[in-house]
Parts: structure tokens; C-alpha cells; sequence
């Protein structure tokens, strides 16, 4: 199921002629935003800075993620760094783990979390049905050229399909943060109790 690396669209070497690599470093204050999730990286802690043309000029800039973040959201580029990573980055196994699972489908990347839908206007981009007001929803982005865009949103219950089969609840659960504990339970079970996918698959093809 793996797609090969390298093919996916905006990750080609060739726009990066003279490419600094991806680094680890301690975070010297605790203002810098990590990009996968908009918290701030503290003071003192470990953080991955993946390494990108400047898209308003001359050279190159850096992003900075934690590194959890990052193997869920910039897998590549973490793990083209990992080889390198200080021996006292914790879990380095598990991060390499979780960025090999993010590369098995080219939409894992796209998680943002989930949250119950505050209206009944968006569309499941899978289903292509509304998503009613109350009902859980994953949030997606996009990324192109260093920059996340809201990608819109798939019911919960048609993660099976959406996902084909590869399972994202790890990665929706780390970037909803912000959830009571009983909303988390019960996102749980919606994402288990989800109905199998047949039947969605035939519909029209979904990108
Ligand atoms: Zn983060
Ligand atoms: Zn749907």
C-alpha cells in the first residue's frame, strides 16, 4: 500500500538546488508556533526545522514542528532528518513509526483533528452529503509550497472510506487537543463504530 517516495505532487528535489537538510534543534525561546499544530514549542525542548525555499526571495527558510507534529504532518522531511537526530530526542522508534504510517496513504497528512460541526453547511468531501450540525467532522488541510490551507472536512463515520482502510484515529486524536474527556470517548467510539465502506468506494472519486 505504500506509495512510493518521492512521487507525491510538491515534493520534488528538483526545486531545491542547493537544499540546507532538516534539523533538530533545542528551542532557544519559547515563542516559535510549531506549524503541524499552532502550539507554542517551549523553551528548551527538541524541535524539527524543516528546511524550505524562500518563497519571497533569495534562500531558504525554516519551519519549525515539534517532532511528533511533523510525523504526522511533514513525514517526509523528518524522516530524511532522523538518521542525524540527537541521541536524546525521545522515542526516535516510535517517531519513525508514525511518519513511515503517515506515507501509507497519501490522505493521512491531511489530518487536523476533528470537532462536532458548529452548522449543517459543509460537505463531506468523501460522501459528498452535508455534515449536520452536531455531527463529528475531520478537519483537513492541505499543503503546498510551505504553507497548510484549510482543506475542508469528511464525517467522522467515513473515515474507512475516505482513508481506505488505513487507520487515522492516532492522528485525528494528537491534533484534537482541545477536547473534554467525554467528547474524546465519544469520538472514539464514533471512529470504531463507523460503517464499513462498501458501497462508498464505487461513488464518485474523491481526491
Ligand atoms: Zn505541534
Ligand atoms: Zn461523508
Amino acid at each position: 500500500m505504500a506509495i512510493p517516495q518521492g512521487c507525491a505532487p510538491n515534493q520534488s528535489r528538483v526545486d531545491y538546488p542547493s537544499s540546507m537538510p532538516h534539523i533538530f534543534e533545542v528551542a532557544p525561546t519559547g515563542r516559535a508556533k510549531c506549524r503541524g499544530c499552532g502550539a507554542t514549542i517551549a523553551k528548551g525542548e527538541l524541535r524539527f526545522g524543516e528546511r524550505l525555499p524562500n518563497p519571497f526571495g533569495e534562500g531558504e527558510m525554516t519551519q519549525w514542528f515539534h517532532p511528533g507534529c511533523a510525523a504526522f504532518k511533514r513525514a517526509e522531511s523528518l524522516l530524511e532528518a532522523l538518521p542525524d537526530a540527537p541521541a536524546d530526542l525521545h522515542d526516535k522508534e516510535g517517531l519513525e513509526g508514525r511518519a513511515r504510517g503517515t506515507l501509507e496513504h497519501r490522505r493521512l497528512e491531511r489530518v487536523d483533528g476533528a470537532e462536532r460541526s458548529p452548522t449543517g453547511q459543509a460537505k463531506c468531501r468523501c460522501c459528498r452529503e452535508r455534515i449536520e450540525r452536531g455531527a463529528w467532522r475531520i478537519r483537513l488541510v492541505f499543503y503546498e509550497a510551505g504553507r497548510f490551507s484549510p482543506g475542508g472536512f469528511v464525517h467522522l463515520t467515513c473515515h474507512r472510506a475516505y482513508f481506505e482502510g488505513h487507520d487515522a484515529l492516532d492522528r485525528i486524536q494528537h491534533f484534537s487537543p482541545g477536547l473534554e474527556e467525554t467528547d474524546r470517548k465519544e469520538l472514539e467510539e464514533a471512529y470504531r463504530t463507523a460503517p464499513p465502506s462498501e458501497g462508498l468506494e464505487k461513488g464518485a472519486p474523491t481526491s
